[in-house]
């Protein structure tokens, strides 16, 4: 899909039109808007109210050279980035102001002898996040408020992975891996995963692996489509079955290989990162991938997160949010909206569920907090019920 068809790409970049800014807060956050607290920022004092938190799984992090790098790629080979000046502005602080409430910053390595790096950098940037919001917030002391968590990375092969790996864990905090095989070159099944593999299992830790053919590039140095498939995931499953994986883009442009992995594999985890921001295909041209990715969301609901790529995103943050609320608890018709109070009375909010409800709540939050170890009281989230709801009182 993706290789020497780059204009493809934006046939999708002025239509269709940007959701209003405010488009989080009256899907979600409607009840606290009308309380009218203005204290903090008016999301973050939103978010603190949300009936249903949001964790974006999927946010980007690099020190400023290597971002700026990834950058100049993603301009010349992949789409223009729409959140460059936010980013040097507010870094991830940006999503939380939003009114999301975690968010799982990543880095990556391509190259032997920079993790370590990466890994601390990470590590620091996820301790200064929470310090400030920390200290932002002076609600109940006896709730803490976490707003990032990590992950950190390796190149496969390069001396001392497990050791790498092991100070990332413990000495970082990190909360597991992401991996790249389109940059690092490397296929999952490749042997210099195992001890990748390995050590995750070890530490209990799990990996976010791009291990999908899309979005690919000729530019990179291997052609991605074929050291990426989903069988070669369904290898790494069936070797490692107490590794716990993430594919990012649902398996893109495998999304049907890979829902029948989900079916197979219960130590498979997808997100949705940028499958839902209609801009590698619409979902109104081509309804059936729409219904069929429909279907996998409601059908795996338990093993589904949400994910966004910011910064590195042409479109709207929150057009991606708005599809999959559509998607699973609506009528996957979000892209049309443009005001917030046709939002509210449309069909949409009649065809809501409690069956949808309670899948885009373990999409949006409650799946990356098990799956990543963010636990609910960083998510200011009082604990559990006995069946398992949780009830909010902030
Ligand atoms: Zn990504």
């Amino acid at each position: 899909m993706c290789q020497g068809s780059v204009p493809e790409y934006f046939a999708f970049k002025d239509s269709p039109p940007d959701l209003p800014p405010r488009w989080l807060a009256s899907r979600f956050l409607v009840a606290a808007a009308e309380q009218g607290d203005r204290t903090l920022s008016a999301e973050y004092a939103l978010s603190q109210t949300a009936p249903c938190p949001i964790i974006d799984a999927h946010v980007h992090v690099f020190p400023q050279k290597l971002m700026d790098a990834v950058w100049t790629f993603f301009d010349n080979f992949y789409w223009p980035v729409r959140y460059k000046e936010t980013y040097l502005a507010t870094r991830a602080d940006f999503l939380i102001e939003q009114g999301v409430r975690h968010v799982v910053l990543l880095v990556y390595a391509h190259k032997n002898g920079i993790a370590r790096d990466l890994n601390k950098f990470l590590s620091t940037t996820v301790q200064d996040m929470n310090e400030r919001y920390a200290l932002a917030h002076d609600m109940d002391p006896n709730l803490r408020r976490r707003v990032a968590t990590g992950l950190g990375t390796v190149m496969p092969g390069e001396p001392g992975v497990k050791d790498i790996l092991a100070e990332a864990f413990t000495t970082f905090g990190l909360s597991g891996i992401k991996m790249h095989s389109h940059v690092q070159c490397v296929a999952a099944n490749h042997p210099s995963m195992d001890e990748v593999y390995e050590t995750c299992i070890r530490f209990q830790k799990p990996i976010l692996i791009h291990a999908g053919k899309e979005p690919n590039s000729s530019a990179y140095k291997v052609d991605a489509g074929k050291i990426c498939d989903a069988s070669i995931v369904e290898d790494v499953l069936n070797r490692f079955p107490d590794l716990r994986i993430c594919v990012p883009h649902l398996g893109m442009n495998q999304y049907q290989e890979f829902f029948d992995l989900l079916e197979k594999y219960p130590n498979l985890y997808l997100d949705t990162t940028m499958t839902l921001g209609a801009f590698f295909q619409s979902m109104d041209e081509d309804k059936a991938m729409t219904l069929m990715i429909r279907t996998m969301l409601l059908q795996y609901s338990d093993r589904i997160m949400y994910g966004t790529d910011w910064p590195n995103i042409p479109y709207d943050w929150c057009r991606e949010l708005a599809n999959l609320v559509s998607l699973v608890d609506g009528d996957g018709e979000a892209t049309r909206v443009t005001d917030t109070d046709a939002l509210l009375k449309s069909a949409r909010g009649q065809k809501r569920t409690a069956k949808g409800e309670q899948a885009l709540e373990r999409i949006l939050w409650r799946n990356a907090s098990e799956f990543y170890s963010i636990p609910a009281e960083d998510l200011c989230l009082p604990l559990a019920k006995d069946d398992g709801t949780l009830q909010s009182n902030l």
